[in-house]
């Protein structure tokens, strides 16, 4: 590999977009200035054979997703992406040309957001490890919190769940199906509509949640938080047209569990479900509505889906990372 200066001057952006930025790449610390939002910040962690595997992602997909999923997060935040800052454990079998392509990732995600690499750390090691640190804006009181869910509230979601497990399954198993590069794209290039939530700051409350470990996974983290009883209706979790020739019982576990699709889960009140609506027709995107936020004292915490008449809790048993033993 290159030495670490070279490799910095080549990651180093010539110029920088946002106007806040006072010092980027090239001291101890990046500095910005911002007197009028709040600052959001978010971090992921990606490591090779765990997050991803050269048999399903390049080096440029391995740079997109891992901005991707954090420009999700300040998203899910009610945020506008700002900065990211990219630490990096290098082992030896990577090449030069394999780390100028996951940069390419990095900026060609960041560049579609006008978002600024500031700053980061190289060092070598065993495995490839990439953390990025994403910071975002959003002025008060617009942050959208998990905790502020309100008895009476829309239950809706952004697009249509399950695809991106499709993909990695189309990928993983070699499966030839029907509009592959549809559900490959979903796994690999998770779209990100930051414009949609910059527009719904005309709703003062509103909770949002990025569906990055399944659907149920992400309800049971509203209820819990907001200490409110979640009702959903199973026959209106969109699902894409394309998804239906997969064997049925896969795609109705996918829709509730499988991670990955970055999608927005969120509640709203009544009076506002229009402006959601409306919001989402001039960005091309669609927002299902499925279900309420209901008054059940006995079941603070709690999510139920109505499937056939029959309410059923719905558990998180969403991915999780084991931790010790
Ligand atoms: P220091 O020794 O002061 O930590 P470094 O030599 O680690 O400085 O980094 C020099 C500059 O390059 C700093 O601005 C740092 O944030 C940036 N930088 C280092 N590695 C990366 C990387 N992988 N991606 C982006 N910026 C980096
Ligand atoms: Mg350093």
């Amino acid at each position: 590999m290159m030495d670490e200066f070279s490799f910095i001057e080549t990651i180093k952006q010539s110029t920088y977009k946002q106007s806040t930025l006072i010092k980027g790449i090239g001291d101890d610390g990046a500095v910005f200035r911002n007197r009028s939002s709040d600052i959001v910040t978010c971090v992921d962690t990606f490591v090779e054979s765990v997050h991803f595997s050269s048999k399903t992602m390049s080096f440029f997909h391995v740079g997109y997703k891992c901005l991707a999923v954090n420009i999700s997060d300040l998203c899910a935040m009610g945020a506008t992406p700002t900065f990211y800052l990219v630490s990096i454990v290098i082992p030896k079998s990577v090449t030069n040309e394999e780390l100028t392509e996951l940069y390419d990732g990095l900026h060609t995600i960041a560049s579609n957001f006008r978002m600024d690499l500031i700053g980061g750390d190289t060092v070598s090691g065993e495995q490839l490890i990439i953390t990025v640190t994403a910071i975002g804006y959003v002025p008060a009181p617009y942050a959208r919190y998990r905790s502020d869910a309100k008895v009476g509230d829309y239950i809706f979601v952004t697009g249509t769940l399950g695809d991106a497990q499709a993909g990695l399954e189309i990928l993983l198993h070699n499966l030839d199906v029907d509009h592959k590069e549809y559900f490959v794209t979903r796994h690999r290039m998770p779209k990100i509509n930051v414009d949609f939530i910059k527009n719904l700051r005309t709703i003062k409350r509103m909770v949002l949640n990025d569906i990055s470990d399944g659907l149920a996974n992400e309800l049971n983290e509203i209820a819990e938080s907001s200490c409110k009883t979640l009702l959903i209706e199973d026959a209106k979790v969109p699902l894409h047209r394309y998804i239906k020739q997969f064997p049925k019982e896969k795609y109705e576990e996918w829709k509730y569990y499988a991670g990955e699709d970055f999608e927005l889960v969120g509640t709203v009140a009544k009076k506002d479900w229009d402006t959601v609506v409306q919001c989402a027709e001039e960005h091309d995107i669609t927002v299902t509505k499925i279900g309420e936020v209901i008054d059940d004292p006995r079941e603070h915490g709690s999510v139920f889906m109505r499937k056939n008449n029959e309410l059923i809790r719905l558990d998180k048993k969403g991915y999780r990372h084991q931790i010790g033993k």
